[in-house]
């Protein structure tokens, strides 16, 4: 004790200063910017290992703020979640990619689109009516856009969940569960989403051709998808070797930097063609 504690405790408490006003910083900026337009989707192509050609994408917020650089999703999504305007960044989000994909029906490019959805978007029951409207101003088929929710987002009040995706389904769209094998969800739980894709979690992907106990996970996780009438999904594919283990697993769709890192819409659209020839 004495002097040393006190010390540390300073130490402490000023580093925890330093994350806070980080937070702060980014909460008062995240407005400013997407008006300013330094926030933007990009968009990774999501491929059907059977039907290469049958192409998906999901489109990823970047942030580029003029004076603090990149900043992460990982780093903002969870501050403006805390702050309530992660509302309003998911109604810029499906605007946005409801647009793009608006675009690439018109250039006769047959494609899915995925946005991600927070937990925190699933307690809001304008949700549905609002995608409706977008999807019917833009004149974009349901079918198209594919919502991707994580399975912590539905373990919070999921009777009112369960409402709101019941509601989205019934409008004709696809519901994702994203990060599947990260989060606690029971198989009982699992049966009763009205979900039709399971993505399994870069972190069971990466290391798949190496690691034993990913393939165990990752065989098994295809497996039960597919029991449960799912349409699986890998992330995080970033070789050729893993690719064609997921392949030979049954795997529906590989999405990752084996073939390209998110990009901005229009070199996506580039992407598209030369990838389509
Ligand atoms: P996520 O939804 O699981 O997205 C997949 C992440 O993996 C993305 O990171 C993507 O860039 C990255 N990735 C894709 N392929 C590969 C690969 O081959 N190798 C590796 N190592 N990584 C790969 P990103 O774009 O940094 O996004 C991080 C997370 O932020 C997302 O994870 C998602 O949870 C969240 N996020 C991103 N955009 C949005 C958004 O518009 N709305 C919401 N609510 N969350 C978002
Ligand atoms: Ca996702
Ligand atoms: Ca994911
Ligand atoms: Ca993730």
């Amino acid at each position: 004790h004495g002097r040393n504690s006190e010390q540390r405790s300073c130490w402490y408490q000023s580093g925890w200063d330093e994350k806070h006003l980080r937070r702060l910083h980014l909460f008062r900026e995240f407005e400013t910017s997407l008006n300013a337009g330094h926030i933007s989707l990009y968009y990774q192509p999501k491929i059907n290992l059977e039907q290469p050609d049958t192409l998906g994408a999901e489109a990823l917020v970047r942030w580029h703020h003029p004076e603090l650089g990149f900043i992460s999703p990982d780093e903002f999504i969870g501050v403006i979640e805390s702050s309530g305007q992660i509302t309003i960044l998911t109604r810029w989000a499906l605007k946005t990619a409801i647009a793009h994909l608006r675009q690439l029906l018109d250039e006769q490019i047959k494609i899915t689109c995925s946005v991600n959805l927070s937990a925190l978007d699933l307690l809001v029951d304008e949700l549905p009516a609002y995608v409706a409207e977008l999807l019917q101003s833009q004149r974009v088929p349901a079918e198209n856009l594919v919502l991707e929710i994580t399975e912590s987002a539905i373990m919070r009040e999921a009777d009112k969940c369960l409402n709101n995706l019941r509601r989205l389904r019934d409008l004709g769209l696809t519901l994702s569960i994203d990060d599947f094998g990260t989060g606690y969800s029971s198989l009982s739980q699992l049966k009763k989403l009205p979900v039709s894709e399971l993505k399994i979690d870069k972190s069971f992907i990466l290391n798949l051709d190496s690691s034993e106990d990913d393939q165990l996970i990752v065989r098994s996780t295809i497996e039960l998808g597919h029991t449960l009438g799912l349409s699986v999904t890998a992330e995080g594919v970033e070789s050729e070797a893993i690719k064609t283990l997921l392949k030979h697993y049954g795997c529906d769709t590989a999405q990752g930097y084996l073939y390209s890192k998110p990009l901005p819409a229009a070199e996506f659209i580039r992407w598209v063609h030369t990838y389509l020839i």
